[in-house]
């Protein structure tokens, strides 16, 4: 019996377990190949239960929020992928402090702060993903990131216990944070605590109309990961990308967005080798002819 066998009996009875599930059907850009294993859970308990199962087991684990800041690569991934939908709300405090399960739709979780009178998340409603995938990238936009209301995250260390950490100790950047510079690999967020503050209902969901109206009308449609690149501290990484003449182009379904040029769209049946490829074109004509070197935000995970 291989590894991975043994693991999917462990698992069995502790969420819904596939096997070759394919990731495309699972992130938002529409690509990727099959994982191994395939384990969606509905509590952080069974979260924490399978990242540990997986470690006894020496099976490579990977926890899939909304599949939002990824590319999965042709080939998928090996061994086990956790597909999290732990979404429990524990209110605190009077209401105005939240604990919250990572598998938690960040921008539904934004939006119903909004709708009951909370502030701090508003800039948050249309951005797609879970809060565990939030608390990773420090997600943010409209001046806002999820470290101004972060108090703490509860860690699961893979093959051990799990414990509280300051969101003080979790460096959070601009898009990134220890889990993005690899410093926390092998642990999962289980849960994170946000502090909100009292606001008035009918103003903050104008505000999050107003960020909606913004949204649509700079974001292509369809099928993407959102932004490719983070922004250099020179220039906006779309105005880098138009100046090397990409706008629209197209390798098989993937493409350019031609309506926002830092955005990479699948028009169908992209490959993820097709998109990887329009990357390195774009990081390889900004390097040649401005001499800069453009970070991708999307991760590249999986078997390339
Ligand atoms: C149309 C569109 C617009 C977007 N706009 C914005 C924006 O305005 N601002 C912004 O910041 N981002 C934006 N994004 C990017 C994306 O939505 C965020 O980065 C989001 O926080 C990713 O969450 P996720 O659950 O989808 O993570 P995934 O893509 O599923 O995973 C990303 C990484 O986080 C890890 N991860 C996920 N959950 C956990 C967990 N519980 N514990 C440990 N690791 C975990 C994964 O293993 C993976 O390495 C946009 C994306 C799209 C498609």
């Amino acid at each position: 019996m291989t590894a991975v066998e043994r693991l999917a009996t462990t698992l069995e009875g502790r969420g819904e377990l596939r096997r070759d599930e394919v990731l495309s059907r699972h992130t938002t850009f529409g690509v990727g190949g099959p994982a191994d294993l395939f384990l969606t859970v509905r509590d952080a308990e069974q979260l924490g239960f399978a990242t540990n199962a997986a470690h006894d087991a020496g099976v490579d684990v990977f926890v899939l929020g909304s599949g939002s800041n990824i590319l999965v690569a042709d080939a998928g991934i090996r061994g086990l992928v956790i597909d999290n939908r732990a979404r429990k709300e524990t209110p605190r405090e009077g209401g105005t402090t939240f604990v919250v399960e990572s598998g938690t739709s960040f921008a539904a979780f934004a939006r119903k702060m909004c709708r009951q009178g909370l502030e701090g998340l508003t800039w948050a409603v249309g951005i797609p993903g879970t809060l565990g995938g939030a608390v990773v990238y420090n997600a943010g936009a409209y001046g806002g990131c999820l470290g101004d209301v972060l108090t703490r995250v509860r860690l699961q260390e893979h093959g051990d216990g799990d414990e509280w950490v300051d969101a003080s100790d979790l460096g959070l950047v601009y898009r990134g944070s220890v889990f993005t510079r690899g410093q926390f690999e092998g642990k999962t967020v289980l849960e994170a605590e946000v502090r909100l503050v009292p606001g008035d209902a009918k103003e903050l969901l104008e505000r999050a109309a107003s960020y909606d109206t913004r949204r649509l009308s700079a974001q292509p449609r369809g099928r993407n990961a959102g932004s490719m690149f983070k922004n250099p501290p020179e220039n906006p990484a779309w105005k880098l990308i138009d100046a090397v003449g990409l706008r629209g182009a197209q390798r098989g379904d993937a493409a350019v967005s031609d309506k926002h040029c830092n955005f990479f769209v699948n028009y169908g049946n992209a490959r993820a080798a097709d998109v990887a490829w329009l990357v390195e074109e774009a990081q390889r004509r900004v390097r040649e002819q401005f001499g800069i070197e453009l970070q991708r935000e999307v991760a590249f995970v999986g078997d390339w």
